[in-house]
């Protein structure tokens, strides 16, 4: 399985997962459509699939038209078939859903909004983690509670430490700022933020990044209970 990391409006990542013997492919969180299109057609790919973390219109407002373009089905979360637009294939908490050399586990992580999951492709290793896991970071709490958000975390932390992890949003150095001003001495951190500068200054993305880098250097997830993450994700929403 071949990743293509697509940069689509000001700071989102959708990504095409590539079968690169049969050419299909699938879609993860299209925010808009036409960046996908191009890179459908300059690969001379099939696209076969969209799958959707969450709702929010920065991870579906593609959905509508690459649906129709290529007669691909739409997959989410069940219980939010109601507010996936164009859902096809409604996956559940724990399910394995699999297509051709696509396999991928459904875990569902409720706290930036209550239907989000991500897509764990166990078999290569890679988490695709929408708006709950970032670089340096973690989602906003929209419609969960920070308890929730926490214990979401703490699911993708039992992840082998070598998952490789994309996420929604390039928000790397500006979560780095906010790491560091808390973790000033974290040796693990400021190598990173260097290397997450160089990438930037190539015009490269940050991501993927790794569970174990994440576990040395992102303090959401070094948060070790509920009390010391919510104050910190106060502290975030307010920085
Ligand atoms: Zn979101
Ligand atoms: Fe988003």
């Amino acid at each position: 399985m071949k990743i293509e990391i697509i940069k689509c409006l000001e700071d989102n990542f959708s990504y095409l997962l590539i079968d690169e013997v049969t050419k299909s492919a699938i879609v993860v969180d299209p925010s808009e459509s036409k960046p996908i299109i191009d890179k459908i057609e300059s690969l001379n790919l099939k696209l076969k699939f969209i799958m959707n973390t969450h709702h929010h219109y920065d991870h579906v407002g593609g959905n509508k038209e690459l649906k129709k373009l290529y007669n691909a089905k739409v997959i989410g979360f069940d219980e939010d078939k109601h507010r996936i637009p164009e859902i096809d294939i409604c996956l559940k908490n724990n399910e394995i859903w699999k297509d051709g050399i696509f396999e991928t586990k459904v875990i569902h992580i409720p706290g930036h909004t209550l239907g989000h999951i991500c897509f764990y492709f166990f078999r290569e290793n890679v988490l695709f983690s929408g708006d709950t896991l970032f670089s340096l970071g973690c989602g906003r709490v929209f419609e969960g509670t920070h308890e929730q958000m926490f214990n979401s975390l703490q699911l993708l932390k039992n992840l082998p430490s070598k998952t490789e992890i994309y996420c929604g949003h390039e928000y790397t150095l500006k979560n780095s700022d906010f790491c560091l001003k808390y973790d000033a001495k974290n040796k693990a951190l400021i190598s990173k933020i260097e290397f997450i500068k160089n990438k930037l200054a190539k015009g490269q993305p940050t991501i993927p990044t790794t569970l174990e880098e994440e576990l040395q250097t992102n303090i959401f997830l070094r948060s070790k209970n509920v009390e010391n993450f919510s104050k910190l994700r106060d502290l975030k929403d307010n920085f």
